[in-house]
């Protein structure tokens, strides 16, 4: 179940790292609430509940098979609602439940034109190419054919900063609150063969540049 609840903490905007124009906050409480509020409830109905993050199993294979989303250059999952703005948190269980299929709406062949994500990312701990079975080091998943994110270096990059980043998040063009009709429109135009147009529009526009702090906070 997904959860806006980035930027985490308000001195990610101080330190000018993933404000745009479009962002609007989303409580973090959420998250918790609701980890919290299915565990007793599905065993309340006398089945078994175990709550996991991304401890146990990494959570973007399970979202992405369970529609939720697709996979993005920037290793995360994308979501109709809230682009990559999301955190996932799972619970297993033996409590019968219908099930969602993957869905599809585009994002794969955009993020093969767009590449802002990687171009951002100060760490370069992104991608430029296609999908590959290469894995950076121990921290990547064998075996997939993917783009694989560097995290050494993206949590290099972090612990240098001492704070975290998402200029990843913040320059993807599906960063968009989709509340609005005409953000709704664009993406679904993304995903057809205007995708060039839609993705030269976006820049053209600002979307994903880091705004002046002054003009967040004013
Ligand atoms: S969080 Fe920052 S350093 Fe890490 S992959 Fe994203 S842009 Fe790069
Ligand atoms: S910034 Fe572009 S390439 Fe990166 S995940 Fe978003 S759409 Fe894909």
């Amino acid at each position: 179940m997904p959860d806006v609840t980035f930027p985490p903490d308000p001195t990610d905007e101080e330190a000018g790292f993933e404000i745009n124009a479009d962002f609007e906050p989303f409580p973090q409480k959420n998250e918790m609430f609701r980890r919290s509020w299915w565990d007793p409830t599905i065993r309340n109905l006398g089945y078994e509940a175990i709550p996991s993050m991304n401890d146990t199993a990494t959570s973007i294979p399970y979202a992405i098979k369970a529609g939720l989303g697709e996979y993005g250059r920037n290793g995360l999952l994308i979501t109709k609602e809230f682009g990559p703005r999301v955190r996932l948190g799972k619970v297993y269980t033996n409590l019968p439940l219908a099930h969602d299929r993957p869905i599809h709406f585009g994002v794969r062949e955009f993020c093969q034109i767009c590449k802002r994500c990687a171009q951002a990312c100060p760490a370069k701990a992104l991608p430029l190419g296609e999908p590959t079975f290469r894995v950076n080091n121990i921290s990547n998943r064998k075996g997939v054919r993917k783009w694989s994110v560097d995290a050494e270096k993206c949590f290099g990059f972090w612990a240098a900063q001492n704070t975290d980043c998402a200029v990843c998040i913040r320059s993807c063009p599906y960063n968009k609150d989709y509340r609005k009709w005409w953000h709704r429109a664009a993406r679904w135009l993304a995903g057809t063969r205007l995708c060039r147009l839609l993705f030269a529009l976006d820049g053209w526009m600002g979307y994903g540049r880091r705004l002046r702090p002054d003009r967040w906070w004013g």
